[in-house]
Order: structure tokens, then sequence, then C-alpha cells
């Protein structure tokens, strides 16, 4: 156990480095804890902002909504004159959205006013036209009982001052609304983080490879570039690494050198172990998570000439798990999101579960919706870490934690989506 920045300074004040975790919360708390953000901001233009990360804490320059709008169709009035009764108003201007009157409202005058537009001076209320009768260049207006004003007000959403996005953040549709709202066009983020991603196994072949006896096709390059993909990384495809030392220590110095973050999948288990671990102790140091976790076999975690690498298990189901809730909260990491992910959900279990005591268990499940009831997840029939027709059509995998035997149908249960898109 020698890997991490954290661990080589304690290392270098002769603390001695913690034992390497067992449990999958204790390599999260791990990961929280060791990893710092890796890349540098740049601006870029909003539109092309979605799923960046947000570098700085962002400063409302302006109230929103702006000015007081009506919030529908109809009249602009001043509340007096309505109390005693329905009144008779001369229709003094019109004003619609994008079409302010600057017409200061007297006693007895209305305004025609549409949706959005700027309340006129003078007025406190808009009579929806619902509740008026119009009569020429007058309108004949009431107030109903017990109804509002109308009026959307000036900074009732949000007020000029305030922090209305947060540096770690995640851009989504509905911040980029809120920035384009509040009249950004540029937007401080974070550096995509750039990630190398290989295969390793000398039965794998790539796609526009013939496929002999004992050999298969690569699905984990699909399958983590994607995950990669989801969470802002910009991935190199590093090809396929051949169960060759040789081979593979060139390949990852190569990537080492240029890349924030190398991801592999295969190699690191018993048999194998020494091949890929050796080529990265050789340049670096790394850590191998024998986790009491299932689907699992070991993750490894250090890095290579100062490079991190995840070196996860070579089963796709085992990868994809070990990826979502190791890989996420690394990339969060290293990529200067707040956020460690991945989300889980509380959700009832549809059947029964029976699990063995002392390990974190994952296993696939659907979401099952029925009309009227809440939503549920229902564990695949078929489990299997190697079981990639199984997975794809899982919507993701129930967790249950160590200490768990039984879960009754009925019961929450921990639920973590797959990523789709
Ligand atoms: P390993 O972790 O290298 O021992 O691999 C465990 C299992 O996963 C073996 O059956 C491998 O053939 C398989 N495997 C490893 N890498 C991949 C991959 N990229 N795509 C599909 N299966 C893989
Ligand atoms: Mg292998």
């Amino acid at each position: 156990m020698t890997y991490s920045p954290l661990q080589k300074a304690l290392d270098s004040v002769g603390i001695r480095p913690s034992p390497a975790p067992t449990t999958l919360s204790g390599a999260r708390d791990f990961i929280a804890a060791t990893y710092r953000k890796a890349v540098d901001g740049e601006d870029i233009p909003l539109g092309e902002a979605r799923g960046r990360i947000l570098a700085q804490d962002m400063v409302a320059p302006a109230d929103l909504p702006r000015f007081d709008a009506s919030a529908v169709d109809g009249y602009a009035v001043t509340s007096a004159d309505l109390e005693a009764g329905p009144a008779r108003l001369r229709i003094a201007d019109r004003a619609a959205a994008g079409h302010p009157s600057g017409h200061r409202l007297t006693s007895g005058e209305a305004m025609r006013i549409f949706t959005g537009a700027l309340l006129p001076k003078g007025a406190d209320r808009v009579v929806m036209q619902e509740d008026c009768v119009r009569d020429g260049d007058w309108v004949i207006a009431r107030l109903p009982k017990r109804d509002g004003r109308h009026i959307r007000r000036k900074g009732e959403d949000v007020s000029a001052g305030s922090i209305v996005l947060r540096r770690g953040e995640r851009l989504d549709p509905t911040h980029l609304a809120l920035a384009s709202a509040l009249h950004f066009d540029i937007l401080p983020v974070q550096r995509r983080l750039k990630v190398t991603l290989f295969s390793t196994g000398d039965e794998l072949r790539a796609p526009h490879e013939t496929i002999g006896p004992g050999q298969i096709a690569d699905a984990n390059r699909p399958l983590l570039k994607g995950l990669l993909e989801q969470l802002g990384c910009e991935v190199e495809d590093g090809g396929i690494l051949r169960d060759d030392p040789e081979a593979q220590v060139a390949k990852l110095i190569d990537a080492a050198a240029r890349r924030d973050l190398i991801v592999t999948s295969g190699g690191a288990s018993v048999g194998e172990e020494e091949h890929l671990s050796r080529v990265i102790r050789s340049r670096g140091s790394l850590e191998v998570w024998w986790l009491k976790i299932k689907p699992g076999k070991p993750v490894c975690l250090g890095d290579i000439d100062d490079c991190p690498i995840l070196a996860l298990p070579g089963n796709p189901v085992a990868a994809a798990l070990t990826f979502l809730m190791l890989g996420t909260p690394l990339v969060a990491r290293l990529s200067g999101a707040a956020a460690l992910g991945p989300q889980m959900l509380r959700l009832p279990t549809q059947a029964a579960i029976v699990k063995r005591a002392g390990r974190w268990e994952a296993i696939a499940a659907h979401l099952v919706d029925q009309p009227g009831e809440p939503t549920m997840v229902s564990a695949e029939k078929k489990t299997g870490s190697a079981m990639l027709g199984m997975l794809s059509h899982a919507d993701g995998f129930i967790v249950l934690p160590e200490e768990v035997e039984l879960v009754a149908a009925g019961d929450l249960v921990d639920f973590v989506s797959m990523p789709r898109r």
C-alpha cells in the first residue's frame, strides 16, 4: 500500500499510511480524501457548456424577473377603482411583451396588457380578461373573490447579487437557461478531463479483427468510453493492451505523459495481476483493493509517472459496476465536480432478496412502473458478471450493504441507475 499524493505527503513526514480499504465505502472515502482537481478552467460560449463543470460561483448581475410584469392577458388597473364593485374604465393604452407603454395610469383608467408585458406605472394589479367585458375604448372590470394580483414581481425568483450557480456544478439545461436569462454568454468551466482508455487481454479482438477460437470481441471499451463521456471526459481510445509487460509499459508511459487519467479493464486479477501491477509499480505505485464486493474482483488505483490510473475488472458487468461506484467519484474529483456521485435512490423491492452477509452486493435490476403504484425495483432473474445481454436490459443495480442478509418484498433498497442516452 503505497499510493496516494496524500499518503506520500504523510510518508514524507513519517506518518504511516492507513491500511487499504476493503469496503466499498472505504474505497469511496479514500478517493474523496485523496484526489483533487487535475484541470484548469477555461471560458467557453454558453451554448457549448452543457455537461461542463462550472469553475466559479456565478453571481446574478440582475433581478429575475427583471421588472414587474403581467402574469396573464387582461387589463392593468388601480385596485382602488374596483374596491367598491365592478367599474367602467377607459382603456388608456396597450402593453405587450417587449412593447411597454410609457403611459402612467390614473384613476378611472385601465390598460390592455398581455403576459410578460412591463406593468405600467400607476397600476397595482392585472384583472384577467375573463373577468372583464370590453366595450369599445372602455372595459368593465371586476375583482373576483380570492384573486391574486397577477403580477410577476421584479426579483421574486432571483435577486441581483445572489449566487445562482455554484463552482463544481455540472451544467444541465436548466442551469444554462438560468445563466442565459441572466444574460451571460460566456461561462467559466473546467477543462474536460483527458482520459485514455485501454482494454487488456490476449483474447480480445477489436471490431474490425476476425475472431479466432477462444477469442472474444472487446465489449468494455464502448462501455467505459460512454460512461466516461457522460461524465464530461474527453476520451482517447488507447486500444487493446496485450498480456505482455513490455508492450504495456510503453503504452502506459506514453499515455501518462499526455493525459489526466488512465482507465484500464481486465488483467488486474490474480493470474495476471503481476503483469499490470508490476508494470505500474515500476513507474509509480499501485493499490490493489480486494474489496468485499460482488461482482468485483480487485480494483486497482494508482499512479504511473504521476498520472492516476484506475484498473477495473475485465468482466463487463463488474467493470460497469466498479466504474459506476468508484470511477464516478474519481472522475468527479479530478474534474472539479462538487457532487461525487453516483446518485442513489431508495426504492421498494418487488420481491425478497437473500444475500451473504459480510460483503457488499450489487444485483442488476429493472424498474417496475405500475399505474397507481410507486416505482419498484425488480432484480434480474439471470445474474453473472459477464452477462451483457442481461445488463443491457437492466435499468441499474440494487446495492445491498455488507451487513444485510435478507430483504423482504416491499423493503426499501438503494438503487443506482445505469446512465442511459
Ligand atoms: P480479467 O480481469 O482479465 O481476468 O478478465 C476477466 C474476464 O473478463 C475474462 O473472461 C475476460 O475475457 C473478460 N474480459 C476482459 N476484458 C474484456 C473486454 N474488454 N470485453 C469483454 N470481456 C472482457
Ligand atoms: Mg485478462
